[in-house]
């Protein structure tokens, strides 16, 4: 059964973790610095909770808040490059109902998809310490449990969030399948009764590069989405 309220109660308590204090420290100076294109904005400057619905059946895993993106606006992967190509892809395949991402209150809404983060504060250099991950994870982990009810898939953006997902899966009592499944674009591994999907991160270094196209990416989401049993459109 869906636990909205759980989830809801979840995502209050991320918001106010404080439990590493180099992030602690990073996330809420850049709050006060701010980047001179956004400095009539009050960042954030917070843990970033996940965002979407508790019934979603698909769930895409992130690496950590960008420090004037998330961190910012307080919404995984709003106010950024990175937002901009993964909400676009997301509403071209018929999972968003919007194909921007510019503020916690800009009307944005996912269809069946909820989309998180191994680590949920902002790191200096997009690189969260292998200690800050582990430290994260228990919410990773709790937040899997409340939505495994609806759960049918799951995509993961690069090999850091890959890395950081497959102990939060175990944690959270799925079966990993040993040897531990190894990342790839595009890769779908079966996952204790789910679909596991690797795709490549939409950081703009993979994006501006060409390593990762809005092609490659609508691709992946669609077939994830399908196996999630969601309807998407084509193109
Ligand atoms: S990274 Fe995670 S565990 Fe560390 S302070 Fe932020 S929310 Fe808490």
């Amino acid at each position: 059964m869906t636990d909205t309220d759980g989830l809801a109660r979840l995502d209050t308590r991320v918001a106010g973790c404080r439990a590493c204090p180099r992030l602690v420290e990073w996330r809420e100076e850049v709050g006060r610095t701010k980047r001179a294109a956004f400095r009539d904005w009050s960042y954030w400057a917070r843990p970033v909770p996940g965002f979407g619905p508790a019934d979603a059946s698909l769930l895409i895993i992130g690496l950590a808040p960008a420090a004037h993106g998330g961190n910012r606006t307080g919404r995984m992967f709003t106010g950024d490059r990175s937002g901009d190509v993964l909400y676009r892809a997301l509403y071209d395949v018929g999972l968003a109902n919007q194909p921007t991402s510019v503020a916690a209150d800009d009307g944005l809404a996912l269809h069946g998809v909820r989309i998180t983060a191994p680590v949920h504060c902002a790191p200096p250099e997009n690189k969260p310490t292998p200690e800050e991950r582990n430290t994260c994870r228990p919410w990773l982990v709790q937040e899997l449990r409340l939505l495994r009810p609806t759960l049918r898939a799951v995509v993961v953006l690069g090999a850091f969030g890959w890395q950081a997902a497959l102990p939060a899966f175990a944690e959270a009592g799925w079966t990993v399948p040993r040897p531990r499944p190894v990342f790839a674009h595009g890769a779908r591994v079966p996952l204790d009764g789910l679909d596991l999907f690797g795709c490549f991160h939409v950081s703009q270094r993979n994006t501006f590069t060409g390593k990762l196209t809005p092609q490659m990416l609508r691709d992946v989401l669609r077939t994830a989405a399908q196996a999630a049993g969601l309807p998407t459109k084509s193109g």
